[in-house]
């Protein structure tokens, strides 16, 4: 069915002045694909429609949200199978009902696209990446052609792992995903530290969290303030010595607190120090991942540039913030995915927002995040493209920062699987 509205979450994407939307990949859109009328291209792919690229300007958007809904638990291999319109808070709500949980991220509504871009949670250092998790993959190439790929074992074909690799974290160049079966967790409550910080405490929390266990992570947001925020998760509801013998250890202010949450969408009501979109004007916006191994003695190092970056921030709703990976995230044996930067233990993210419609604006916040690149990749090297910017003049340079040396094998990969390009330019 094609509609000619839209309902998207993210701001740019809805004013958009789209060509118009699928909500289904029948057989109608298929053929569109298969004789490559598809015009103008690329196709646009909405999933929980949170980030810039799920629409662009004239361009058709296949909204998965509509028909693609289906979740199912199967108990006997803790297994959950969600189609690809399903977000991550209706996974997570999903899986309490069996006390089951997976790593989503420290937002339930991401959709698909937060596991297929690599998915870091505050509790990837335990459990791994949303990619990770993933143990069936099935879907369209952007040829037309059906698949159902299994995560590889020992004894699969080299056709097997390539194509797996591929689609693990970097499924948006090649493939439309239609549903993935995923490992789940058990259950747990989450103890949650926060804390307002100045920048010698969080050069001292960022050190002190890189030795700390893997069931515990740190996030922080630069806004208006500094504001740290730490995730640890418990056995069961039981509160453990090790919590304690961290907050011990950490610089606080005088509005440190903690408390218990339930399950990981609650990280949702976390009180961030950014000015947000105000009734009357509307706030466009940018975010450029990065990646980057452990800071060592370097913490210091980093909060000077991160200093002289936020004094010319371009206006109070633009921000830089960091997740911590580590752990688990390393230890993803066999490299079986496009998510190569494995020895990172830092995710900072660098976000430039814009009142809708003042163009200057958007030009400033642009360069900014540009300019905090090239600051900050000394330190953070690799990128996470969870964003993807086709339509912003760094995108050659994000793509080759995010895959490096696989890159020229997803090159020949797209070229077999989307020789039309269909979908995102890669
Ligand atoms: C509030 C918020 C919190 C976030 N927190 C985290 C976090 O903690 N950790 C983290 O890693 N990331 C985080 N992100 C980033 C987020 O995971 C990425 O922006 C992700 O791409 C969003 O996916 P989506 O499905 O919601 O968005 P969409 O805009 O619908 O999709 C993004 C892109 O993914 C691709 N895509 C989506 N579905 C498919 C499909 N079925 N087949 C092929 N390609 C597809 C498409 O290219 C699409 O344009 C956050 C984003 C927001 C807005």
């Amino acid at each position: 069915m094609i509609e000619r509205t839209n309902m998207f979450i993210n701001t740019q994407a809805q004013d958009h002045q789209i060509a118009g939307i699928y909500k289904d990949l029948d057989a109608h859109l298929l053929n569109l694909i298969k004789t490559n009328k598809i015009n103008p291209k690329p196709l646009m792919i909405c999933a929980g429609s949170t980030s810039s690229c799920c629409a662009a300007k004239g361009h058709w958007t296949l909204d998965l949200r509509h028909n693609f809904k289906k979740i199912e638990f199967y108990q006997s291999r803790n297994e959950v199978l969600i189609e690809a319109g399903v977000n991550m808070q209706s996974l997570i709500d999903e899986l309490k009902e069996y006390k089951r949980s997976f790593p989503i991220g420290i937002s339930g509504t991401t959709g698909i696209g937060y596991i297929l871009t690599g998915g870091i949670s505050p509790l990837s250092r335990k459990y791994g990446l949303a990619i990770d998790q993933i143990k069936e993959i099935q879907g369209f190439w952007a040829t037309g052609e059906r698949f159902s790929i299994k995560k590889p074992i020992s004894s699969s074909g080299k056709d097997q792992l390539i194509q797996w690799k591929a689609l693990c974290g970097a499924a948006p160049f090649l493939a439309i995903i239609t549903q993935i079966k995923l490992k789940t967790h058990p259950l747990n409550s989450l103890k949650v530290w926060e804390t307002t910080l100045d920048p010698k405490q969080l050069a001292q929390t960022i050190s002190i969290s890189e030795d700390w266990p893997n069931h515990a992570s740190l996030y922080w947001v630069w806004g208006e303030t500094i504001k740290a925020f730490g995730v640890y998760e418990l056995k069961g509801s039981y509160i453990d010595d090790g919590f304690n013998k961290i907050i011990n250890t950490l610089p606080k202010s005088n509005d440190f607190r903690t408390y218990l949450i339930e399950d990981i969408a609650q990280l949702n009501k976390l009180k961030f120090p950014i000015t947000a979109n105000s009734v009357n004007q509307k706030k466009y916006s940018e975010v450029l991942g990065l990646l980057g191994p452990p800071l060592k003695e370097n913490s210091n190092e980093l909060i000077k540039s991160l200093e002289n970056l936020m004094q010319n921030r371009p206006n109070a709703s633009s921000y830089i913030s960091a997740q911590q990976l580590g752990g688990a995230t390393v230890n993803e044996k066999n490299h079986l995915s496009s998510f190569i930067h494995r020895n990172s233990m830092w995710k900072p993210w660098i976000t430039g927002s814009w009142e809708s419609g003042n163009e200057e604006q958007r030009k400033e916040s642009l360069i900014w995040i540009e300019q905090g690149w090239l600051e900050l990749e000394k330190f953070f090297p690799g990128v996470h493209l969870a964003q993807i910017h086709p339509h912003l003049k760094w995108h050659k340079k994000e793509v080759r920062a995010a895959f490096k040396s696989w890159l020229p094998e997803l090159h020949q990969l797209k070229s077999k699987y989307d020789p039309k390009g269909i979908l995102l330019p890669l």
